[in-house]
């Protein structure tokens, strides 16, 4: 990889792995847009110029059965799935220049003209064979494997899929199951030819291709092994493991036609790269690119076959085989360039080790976390400090988050400006010293910005890591020569009014060097800062040097996370039906009715009864009996509750009322957002419902009891 300090602009290519748009973001994914956009960013502080692209990936038999289910074409799910994913992409603030998806007119020009290029090689490197496949006769299509389950070959475990046993771990081919069956319709499957296309992978080009491109490509030690696993014996010895790779599917299919073979699709996973380059296609052809950088201005074509330009994929560990195999082989054999890297990432597990992703149910929703008002820079910074450029799975400790954020983050690098900001504002009309000029190396300004290019060399190398533990280590020495300069004491004497300007502006300028190091990681707040200083925003990395000299009065940069908000955040989703708060309150009431229960005092205390006052109250849209209130409960924040209340109150002459509170109920997910607690209502078998209220001096906060 070119130097970080060479002074020649980069031309990047850069792209994360495309999601598939069957369903929202887990945390997995979140975690590898946010590696690539730090990483992205932080060239751009640079000056190189940085083309990072996305699309989803929205072929293949799952989306197709998917959008069956719910009764949508495949068209519609993928549209409101990609809608999903771009509200994510702008929430936890990755930058993508252009996104796009497989199933456009890019994407079909491109993998078909590619497909064909591998085909016209003489001898072809596409190969036809005839495979016996699953056949579901009442639905009228080829199985894929994960769609038929049988019983077990070897210990007669029901209810297995086509190619492992959970039971006894063996494995073996769907056609082994015994007592198959297709999970679609429960029909027995049938056996059936079928004619399927082959990229031959074995052929000794290829073979030779991929280890000369594994030997010169500096791929990570792990991966660089598995691909050597993967090849085995070498081409001139006539050897090797790999085996060719079906890419066609049988109608029906949702995919991209294969140009001479009606009746046939590509392979999802064929295409679903392909969209890498059909996404960059459509970043210069809508003039996107050039809007970015008006020197470039040649085409996509130009511009891919650049050797200057250098190629880089982010992706997860359960992807290097398509990446680092079927994909150089596919561009090389088409003509084009191949990657300049591939960069792996693990997993993020749970502190119990348990891989985080929907499928599994557990980890953490980043839907939920955005909806319970948490910042995405928290998890930005968290996700960083942990980040290494090793293919090696991270664990979310939520106690460690909320450490690393609410004591280095806050505790000590937000903490200098909000520090020695208000001194310069009193004392000095916001002007700082014009002494630092040239910083003593020994001055905090000296020493943050000393760290500045093994900082870049951290970012460069995708060890944010290392680049966290260095900017923190110098806010503790800011923070300290702070402390021990005294500036409290150096105010209250008009004889030390310079010395008390100096220190405050050498903290003032350290903090600000720091603010560089972070904005890859933290471009909001980096803004924030960036605006108090008269900084031009993006800021410029070369720009780490240039003194300050003045700041506006200081606002509030970042928060620290409330505990209580992890516990939300982890609590299980409660996958029952949800009921109505209305609903729900009357379900509780008819079991007390049934059992006459007592209860102790201490089963009462359990209920943390508090005083709220109603701040807002608005009506739901699409919800029939639901207000949504929004309650002060004298902590410091606001909660939202759902009330099934509508059909009695005007929201209106809500607003402003006192009313009781459930305070400690869990909060629920609904349809219409989180309900964080529950209003006390009276009724019975009439249809009124009567909001209570408590007598004239109780405040927001009060404990009923
Ligand atoms: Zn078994």
């Amino acid at each position: 990889m070119p130097s970080p300090a060479a002074s020649a602009t980069r031309k990047l290519f850069v792209t994360t792995a495309l999601p598939y748009a069957n369903g929202p973001f887990h945390i997995g994914h979140i975690m590898e847009y946010i590696q690539a956009d730090i990483w992205v960013r932080f060239q751009r502080m640079q000056g190189h110029q940085v083309h990072f692209v996305c699309a989803d990936d929205t072929h293949g038999a799952p989306i197709m059965l998917k959008a069956e289910d719910l009764g949508l074409t495949p068209e519609q799910l993928i549209a409101q799935v990609g809608a999903s994913h771009i509200d994510d992409w702008r929430r936890y603030l990755i930058s993508f220049d252009t996104t796009h998806t497989t199933h456009s007119p890019e994407n079909v020009e491109l993998a078909q003209s590619i497909y064909c290029a591998l085909r016209d090689h003489s001898p072809s490197l596409i190969d036809s064979r005839t495979i016996e496949q699953f056949y579901d006769p009442v639905k009228g299509m080829f199985l894929p494997d994960r769609y038929i389950k049988g019983a077990c070959p070897k210990c007669g475990a029901r209810d297995q899929y086509g190619d492992a046993c959970d039971a006894c771990g063996s494995t073996y081919a769907p056609t082994d199951l015994l007592e198959p069956y297709s999970t679609l319709t429960g029909a027995r499957p049938e056996l059936k030819p079928s004619e399927h296309l082959f990229f031959r992978l074995s052929d000794p080009r290829v073979v030779g291709f991929l280890e000369r491109w594994t030997r010169e490509t500096p791929l990570q030690p792990e991966v660089f092994n598995k691909i050597q696993e993967w090849v085995g014996g070498s081409a001139a010895a006539g050897g090797t493991k790999l085996n060719d790779w079906d890419i066609s599917r049988d109608a029906p299919y949702f995919g991209i036609p294969i140009p001479d073979a009606p009746g046939k699709f590509f392979y999802v996973w064929l295409d679903a790269p392909i969209g890498y380059l059909a996404a960059l296609k459509k970043h210069f052809d809508s003039g996107a690119a050039r809007r970015t950088y008006a020197s470039e201005t040649r085409s996509f074509e130009a511009f891919l076959a650049d050797p200057a330009v250098e190629q880089y994929h982010f992706i997860g560990k359960d992807i290097v085989y398509f990446h680092t195999l079927f994909w150089p082989a596919m561009l090389h054999f088409s003509g084009r360039k191949t990657p300049t890297n591939v960069f792996v990432h693990g997993f993020l597990v749970m502190a119990s080790g348990e891989k985080m992703s929907k499928s599994r149910g557990t980890g953490i929703s980043p839907q939920r976390y955005t909806e319970l008002g948490m910042n995405p820079e928290w998890l930005r910074y968290y996700l960083a400090a942990k980040l290494n450029d090793r293919v090696e799975d991270l664990d979310f400790n939520p106690d460690d988050f909320v450490a690393r954020v609410n004591s280095d983050l806050v505790g000590k690098y937000v903490n200098i400006a909000s520090r020695a900001a208000p001194f310069i504002q009193k004392h000095f009309g916001g002007a700082l010293s014009a002494a630092l000029v040239e910083p003593d190396p020994a001055s905090a300004t000296g020493i943050a910005r000393g760290a500045r290019d093994a900082i870049a060399a951290a970012y460069n190398g995708r060890e944010y890591g290392r680049a966290v533990r260095e900017v923190m280590r110098i806010a503790d020495r800011i923070n300290e020569r702070f402390d021990q300069a005294k500036p409290w004491e150096l105010a209250k004497d008009p004889a030390r009014r310079i010395e008390l300007h100096e220190v405050c502006s050498d903290t003032l300028n350290a903090f600000l060097a720091l603010t560089y190091y972070l904005a890859p990681i933290l471009p909001a707040t980096a803004e924030r800062v960036a605006r108090l200083f008269g900084r031009a925003w993006p800021l410029a990395w070369r720009d780490v040097d240039t003194p300050a000299t003045r700041i506006t009065p200081y606002e509030h940069l970042l928060s620290r996370i409330d505990p209580k908000l992890i516990d939300t955040l982890l609590m299980p989703e409660n996958p029952a039906p949800q009921l109505s708060p209305a609903k729900a309150e009357e379900d509780a009431e008819s079991r007390a009715d049934a059992k006459n229960p007592t209860i102790s005092i201490d089963d009462f205390t359990k209920i943390d009864l508090r005083i709220a006052r109603i701040v807002n109250a608005e009506r739901v849209d699409g919800a029939d009996k639901l207000l949504q209130l929004t309650l002060d409960v004298g902590e410091g924040r606001l909660r939202t509750v759902f009330a099934g209340i509508k059909s009695v109150y005007d929201p209106a002459q809500l607003i402003g009322r006192l009313t009781p509170m459930v305070a400690n109920l869990a909060p629920r997910k609904m349809k219409f957002g989180v309900s964080e607690g529950m209003v006390l209502a009276a009724s019975g078998d009439g249809p009124g419902i009567y909001l209570l209220a408590p007598d004239d001096g109780a405040q927001p906060g009060m404990r009923v009891k």
